[in-house]
């Protein structure tokens, strides 16, 4: 059965043709490792997540590497604004590798939570700068750069084909990327691949090279380390649709400016998480994290569940109530699903010619460019076929969830409906009771009870709070 993705470069849907027979090689942005990912950017990795299952599916290997960024990220991606990675250890009065192996160890138990599969390799920028060094030294050899100002700089007018990802004009590029005036850039889209000392004296991280001590610039580390880990021809190339115009348009410069041939065959993009009509950003300081929706009650994988629910290339609107109803109606699909398991007797056997046209339903769907919502439809449909038996939903169910990944067949304990946050709420207020008359061995039970329910309550001065474990 075809495999068709949207290619971005391309601008078209196209069949997946892998470079070797069973293997593919794919890369994906990793984050800047300063401050916890926000949703938005979760959205991301689990649509990364889920094209890496579609293609386990088909019977490929993936070999996947995404990088953590841990220098040489400004907050601007075109080379202005202060870096990243300082401003993280400024503004929490410690080290920079500190807050580097912190927030890189947040973010991979945010992906294990939301059952995102670590990919194979992730390294970090810091630990390949030489990598870095060896890509520059080959775009100056072969006439891509220029040094001005102690920076060195790519120079886009000596490649063809800049525009080509965007597919923008430079004017509409320049536009939208917002970029500060460099008075040492021949062409005001021209970026840094290494910062001299002149600009940014007092960084902290700086290494030695041909051009002096510096750091790199943020676009290089990706096209460095992809190519070590993944040889000069990759299959898939992943990220948001914010690093089309600078990001991914730069990657592909340096690569195939390096190369001397063409880098990646599919480029793909998850769209944004939008909250109250604008983009989930970091920028303004109050964003949300996968941690701030487990405190507020709900399961990471209920998030998972309502990014699934929606086609990966549009906007995505997010709210709490959106999120409740998500919660509400995965409970009740696991409610539906726990009541097959329950029911298997032990005389059913599997008819073959019944699971089939099911899978291949199932497959058709998410190999066309993802379409999880009718991939849903058919699960749906298998819990509601009266012709299948309880064993037959089973195995389906068990085939589907490798890709969706839900946890389908486990026990609904941790997944919230209005019912059970109404039960939660009722046991709170019955043990507060209990302890207002000194029943202790009451509101012990109590405490028990909710421990066995996934809910750890907490007593303060201001009353009780609770949160799922
Ligand atoms: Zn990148």
């Amino acid at each position: 059965m075809s495999l068709k993705f949207y290619n971005t470069l391309s601008k078209k849907e196209e069949e997946f043709i892998s470079i070797e027979d069973s293997n593919v090689k794919l890369y994906t942005c990793g984050p800047t490792v300063y401050n916890f990912a926000h949703i938005g950017n979760l959205r991301t990795y689990i649509f990364e997540d889920v094209l890496k299952r579609v293609l386990e599916y088909n019977g490929y290997e993936v070999n996947h590497v995404m990088n953590i960024t841990d220098v040489g990220h400004l907050q601007s991606d075109a080379d202005d604004g202060e870096d990243k990675m300082e401003l993280g250890a400024k503004r929490e009065n410690k080290s920079v590798l500190e807050i580097a192996r912190f927030y890189e160890n947040a973010f991979v138990s945010d992906l294990k939570k939301l059952n995102i599969k670590l990919p194979n390799k992730m390294p970090r920028a810091t630990e390949h700068i030489d990598s870095m060094i060896k890509l520059i030294k080959r775009l100056e050899q072969n006439g891509y750069t220029y040094m001005a100002n102690n920076n060195v700089y790519f120079s886009i007018d000596k490649f063809k084909d800049y525009y080509k990802l965007a597919n923008l004009t430079m004017d509409e590029l320049q536009a939208g990327s917002r970029i500060e005036v460099d008075e040492f850039k021949k062409n005001p889209l021209d970026f840094v691949l290494w910062f001299g000392n002149s600009k940014y004296e007092n960084h902290i991280l700086k290494w030695d090279s041909p051009w002096g001590v510096g750091f790199p610039g943020w676009h290089i580390e990706c096209s460095a380390m992809a190519i070590e880990y993944l040889g000069e021809n990759l299959d898939i190339h992943c990220g948001g649709i914010d690093h089309i115009p600078v990001h991914h348009t730069n990657e592909i410069a340096q690569s195939e400016g390096a190369l001397g041939h063409k880098w990646v065959n599919y480029w793909m993009h998850g769209e944004f998480l939008v909250v109250d009509n604008g983009k989930m950003s970091k920028s303004n300081g109050d964003f949300l994290t996968l941690n701030k929706l487990i405190k507020d009650g709900f399961d990471p994988l209920v998030y998972r569940y309502y990014v699934l629910q929606s086609k990966y290339r549009k906007p995505l609107s997010f709210s709490y109530n959106r999120l409740r109803d998500s919660s509400k109606s995965l409970y009740s699909l696991k409610s539906k699903i726990s009541n097959i398991l329950n029911n298997i007797d032990n005389n059913l056997s599997i008819d073959i010619n019944k699971v089939i046209p099911y899978k291949n339903k199932f497959k058709h769907h998410i190999n066309n460019d993802l379409n999880l919502s009718n991939a849903f439809t058919v699960l749906f449909d298998v819990i509601k076929d009266n012709d299948l038996n309880n064993l037959e939903k089973k195995a389906l169910l068990e085939d589907f969830d490798t890709v969706f990944s839900l946890n389908l067949l486990e026990s609904n304990s941790t997944i919230l409906s209005d019912e059970k946050l109404n039960y939660i709420e009722y046991l709170i207020k019955q043990r507060n009771e209990y302890r207002k008359n000194k029943e202790w061995e009451k509101s012990d039970n109590i405490r028990e009870l909710l421990l066995n329910e996934g809910v750890k309550i907490e007593d303060s001065r201001n009353g009780t709070t609770w949160t799922m474990i």
